[in-house]
């Protein structure tokens, strides 16, 4: 316990009149009141109250590397010093963030080669769709508009990537979904019951019959994460990211992994694609590119929808996607420190090394009368918890159960994150330890007591 911040009731007031959160209940926020996070180092954060708490989700699933990694600090005060800003305008560009568009085209599959530098992940995959939409308008294909995503998806909150996000909260009063939007089933084998090949088999012959349905001449692309993370954690068999980029390939659909929370070794490879030899028509990244230490997300496209793009588009004429901060050259400082990080500086080894600790403590909650399943690969993770473990029902959503497992779990000094009421989501970051991992079970397993 450290001393609580001098002004923490201000903070707590000004929050409340003023600062409206991402994603956030707003009323039900501002009657609960912030939790205001002060500092960070390694796992561990501290809050203006003074609580230690051991971050096993890495903030947002992004800060991968940890807290107060000097040299990424260093990185960004060097380049902010000598160039805080360059616009990529006008035909201009910076050191870093050419340097960077090169490592990533090195580390990412090799279908990939060209780079659109964003500032975040949601951005990433607004470059992405209306990229696709100038695509086949400049290839003489213009009906291929109908995008395919998974339920329980998520892409961002952009104004049309929220459409290829399928969870209710980002709908609801936003007149979303497009009707040139189309949803196939998650691959949720905890909860269809399929086995492995029965579950590839069935995603692969949803996809085939959607775009029979719609015609293959109208879909533009099939968009999924390896992982589904706000979906509450939908780890589907190996072998199913590899089917269905081929299933994409045969239909004549362009197939768009969204690696923003599986990319820079949190399912154990750099990327969830190296696993299975997947190679994307286009990539989209966030989060571990940075670290969270400043804002860049990332969307990669291959050299055939580069060109189609460019030698399609009237000669001389400015493709208009952009913005001020596009290819930031302090976010790319970072991010190439932070890559950096990852390989010579030993973290995505690390990873590897500590994943088996982490599926340990998951796995050997199996038991607890509370949860129905555990699944994870890498350092990507959820317990599920039931009422019933032989009909996996869930709870009552007037139990409130999500906000007190969230209290239990801060009170026992440890962040995570609920999705829906009842799946819990942990991502710890590449640095942790054995011993912290230890620490992470006896206090998961105390919280999920307390609220038995
Ligand atoms: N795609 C996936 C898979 C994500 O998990 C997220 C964010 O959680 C996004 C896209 C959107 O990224 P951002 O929040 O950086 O806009």
């Amino acid at each position: 316990q450290s001393p609580a911040h001098p002004h923490l009731d201000a903070l707590v007031s000004l929050d409340r009149e003023h600062l409206i959160h991402p994603v956030a209940p707003w009323r039900k926020h501002e009657q609960r009141g912030v939790t205001v996070l002060e500092s960070g180092r390694g796992a561990w954060l501290t809050d203006a109250s003074g609580h230690q708490l051991l971050d096993v989700f890495a903030g947002l699933w992004c800060v991968n590397v940890g807290y107060g990694q000097e040299s990424v600090v260093q990185a960004a005060a060097e380049q902010m010093r000598k160039l805080p800003y360059a616009t990529g305008y006008f035909h201009f560009g910076s050191e870093p963030a050419i340097r960077l568009a090169a490592k990533l085209v090195e580390i990412t599959p090799a279908s990939l080669t060209r780079v659109y530098l964003t500032l975040g992940g949601s951005e990433a995959i607004d470059a992405a769709i209306r990229l696709i939409t100038q695509f086949y308008n400049n290839t003489g294909r213009p009906a291929k508009k109908h995008f395919i995503s998974l339920e329980r998806g998520y892409h961002g909150s952009s104004s049309t990537g929220s459409g290829l996000t399928a969870l209710p909260a980002f709908h609801r009063g936003f007149d979303m979904p497009l009707p040139t939007q189309h949803y196939i089933a998650s691959p949720y084998s905890y909860r269809t019951g399929l086995d492995d090949a029965a579950q590839i088999a069935a995603s692969v012959a949803a996809l085939r019959a959607k775009v029979a349905q719609l015609g293959a001449e109208n879909v533009a692309a099939f968009f999924c994460e390896p992982i589904q993370g706000s979906g509450g954690v939908i780890v589907p068999p190996k072998g199913w990211l590899k089917a269905m980029s081929v299933a994409a390939r045969e239909l004549d659909i362009l197939f768009v992994v969204d690696e923003v929370i599986t990319g820079f070794g949190r399912t154990g490879p750099m990327f969830a694609c190296d696993a299975e030899g997947v190679q994307p028509d286009l990539m989209t990244l966030a989060k571990g590119l940075t670290s969270g230490y400043a804002p860049m997300g990332a969307m990669l496209m291959s050299e055939a929808v580069y060109a189609g793009i460019a030698d399609g588009a009237p000669t001389g004429a400015a493709i208009g996607h952009g913005a001020t901060y596009s290819a930031h050259p302090v976010s790319a400082a970072v991010a190439l420190e932070v890559l950096r990080l990852y390989e010579q500086g030993g973290l995505l080894a690390n990873g590897h090394r500590v994943a088996p600790h982490f599926a340990a403590v998951l796995d050997g909650l199996r038991d607890h009368p509370l949860v129905g399943d555990s699944r994870h690969r890498g350092l990507l993770g959820a317990l599920e918890l039931v009422s019933d473990k032989a009909s996996k029902r869930g709870f009552d959503a007037a139990l409130g159960l999500s906000d007190r497992i969230f209290d239990a779990g801060y009170r026992n000094g440890l962040v995570f994150r609920s999705f829906g009421d009842h799946i819990l989501g942990f991502a710890p970051a590449l640095c942790f330890t054995e011993d912290e991992f230890a620490i992470m079970g006896t206090r998961l397993k105390k919280t999920l007591d307390e609220i038995l």
